[in-house]
């Protein structure tokens, strides 16, 4: 990383402080060439606190520490991009992020469940997964299954019941994301196909 801290007077650089799961962004931050080197050496992100005129872990206080998962640097070299996981809500607020989101849409989720069935259809032990088990029948028998969820689910829609509403429709999406992988697709080449019909 080649970084320009000489643009302003003060050697700062800005920092956008990414969650890597959900890509909300947190905070913002700055740095001089002492807090990225931190950074990097310990993992947990530390700013140049323009208030406190001091090197600044994130965390040091509340144990809300932002673990370093990559960072960027941007087109021209003044400012960052970090990837972290954060370590409780990041706002000394309270809330998630410094402006006052929360992460309370967990889509974010599924891209880790995604990443997980990937591993169940790399490393086929069918013995002991029931996802790899799935992958080993085929996808005849994988597209069966979803039928199967999708069947539950207009049953429990009829119903008032909406714990089990809830708990097939969850069936029926995680289903769904193995038959989108058996098929060799992810949920976002669906995504991209909605939103290529939306003008
Ligand atoms: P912490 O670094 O989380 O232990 O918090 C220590 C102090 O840093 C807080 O009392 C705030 O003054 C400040 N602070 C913490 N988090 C933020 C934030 N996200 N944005 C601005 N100031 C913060
Ligand atoms: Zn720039
Ligand atoms: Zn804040
Ligand atoms: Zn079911």
């Amino acid at each position: 990383m080649n970084i320009n801290f000489n643009k302003s007077s003060n050697g700062l650089i800005p920092a956008i402080i990414q969650d890597n799961q959900t890509k909300n962004v947190l905070m913002l931050g700055y740095m001089n060439q002492e807090a990225l080197d931190k950074t990097l050496e310990t993992k947990q992100v530390t700013f140049f606190s323009r208030s406190k005129n001091r090197m600044w872990t994130k965390g040091e206080e509340s144990g809300n520490f932002l673990e370093l998962i990559s960072i960027k640097e941007d087109c021209d070299n003044d400012t960052l991009l970090i990837k972290v996981n954060p370590n409780g809500p990041t706002c000394h607020k309270g809330t998630d992020t410094c402006w006052a989101e929360s992460n309370n849409q967990d889509f974010g989720f599924l891209l880790q469940l995604e990443e997980t069935i990937s591993e169940r259809k790399q490393n086929a032990d069918s013995e002991n997964s029931y996802v790899a088990s799935l992958f080993a029948k085929g996808i005849n028998k994988i597209a069966q299954k979803v039928g199967e969820e999708a069947v539950e689910v207009i049953i429990e829609a009829k119903d008032n019941s909406d714990v089990l509403f809830l708990s097939e429709s969850a069936d029926l999406l995680f289903h769904y994301l193995i038959l989108l992988q058996a098929k060799g697709f992810r949920l976002n080449d669906v995504v991209k196909t909605l939103k290529s019909r939306s003008k």
